[in-house]
């Protein structure tokens, strides 16, 4: 339980929505910026600005999962403008109190060497793996959308094999999709064999390419080049799941007439609610814990 402490949520998507009502389950008082539209979904929630925080009564921020940008903005899905916090802003907290965000970003790790402590929950490979399943199922259902074939017998490569790239690698298995996947580590690649999907080296990516029905990058870096997108058939449908700025370079794949798609905060937009609970169920054993 969250008994006699105080939060406040700072922007974020659909998922927050879900996120504030089980704080409120684990009775929290729950203060919220950045959700002005959805105020008929939040009862129990008192809605706040950026300058009527009380810094001083505060016990943990949650800020949106994509963290914060270098000029200080934060993503807000339910008022317009978003919100811009400043380093002031940030420091006026106490020290005990616990700011979280998705994934770090050069502003935070910025902010953290110089001042405050910031929880990545993203970090965390438990809230990471769930989090891999409703980004799995919109997955699906882009590829489905984007695609002019089955999934069932699709030619679909997926870049990446950590805890999202296993988790979409095994679910486009169960639909009876041909999957390849590149990984780096000679581990990764034994694994990927022994799940029944097809290992490929960066080498072996550009021959898997040119049979693409659907690509998949998972990987935060540059690695759907020209070079691999020379290869791609045109029919091909690139989902860059990446955070910001993706791995795919648009730019070239644009010009090859490919479709392509950046597509960040699947969970909170396939499956707010589950994604929600998750998040206030992992927020909830951090706090615990930190007694
Ligand atoms: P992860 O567990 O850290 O996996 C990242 C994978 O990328 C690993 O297989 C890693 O290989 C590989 N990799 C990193 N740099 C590489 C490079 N230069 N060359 C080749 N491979 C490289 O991360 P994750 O949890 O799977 O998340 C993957 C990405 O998806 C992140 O950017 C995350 O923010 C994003 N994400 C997006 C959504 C969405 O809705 N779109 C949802 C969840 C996560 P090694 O193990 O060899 O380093």
């Amino acid at each position: 339980m969250l008994t006699g402490k105080t939060a406040l949520i700072v922007g974020g998507d659909a998922r927050y929505i879900e996120l504030m009502k089980q704080l409120l389950l684990y009775d929290a008082s729950v203060y919220a910026i950045g959700f002005d539209d959805a105020e008929d979904e939040l009862t129990g929630v008192i809605s706040i600005t950026e300058q009527q925080v009380d810094h001083t009564t505060i016990d943990f921020v949650v800020l949106p999962i994509s963290g914060v940008d270098e000029e200080g903005f934060v993503d807000t899905h339910f008022r317009r403008p978003s919100i811009q916090l400043s380093d002031e802003w940030f420091t006026s907290f106490s020290d005990d109190c616990t700011v979280f965000t998705g994934i770090m970003t050069p502003y935070l790790n910025q902010l953290s060497e110089s001042s405050i402590a910031i929880t990545a929950l993203m970090n965390r490979d438990d809230l990471a793996i769930y989090n891999s399943i409703p980004t799995a199922e919109g997955a699906i259902m882009l590829g489905i959308q984007h695609t002019d074939v089955t999934l069932h017998d699709a030619n679909v490569v997926v870049l990446g094999y950590g805890r999202v790239g296993k988790t979409i690698a095994k679910s486009f298995q169960g639909l009876g999709s041909r999957v390849s996947v590149y990984a780096r580590s000679d581990a990764d690649l034994a694994r990927i064999y022994e799940t029944h999907a097809t290992p490929i080296t960066y080498d072996q990516l550009l021959n898997a390419a040119s049979t693409a029905h659907l690509m998949i990058n998972t990987i935060p870096k540059l690695v759907v080049t020209p070079e691999v997108i020379q290869k791609l058939p045109t029919s091909c449908f690139i989902l860059d799941l990446a955070s910001k700025p993706g791995g795919v370079d648009f730019r070239f794949a644009k010009k090859r007439g490919i479709e392509t798609m950046l597509a960040p905060s699947l969970p909170g937009l396939v499956a707010p609610k589950t994604a929600g609970k998750m998040l206030a169920h992992v927020i909830q054993m951090i706090i615990q814990d930190h007694e």
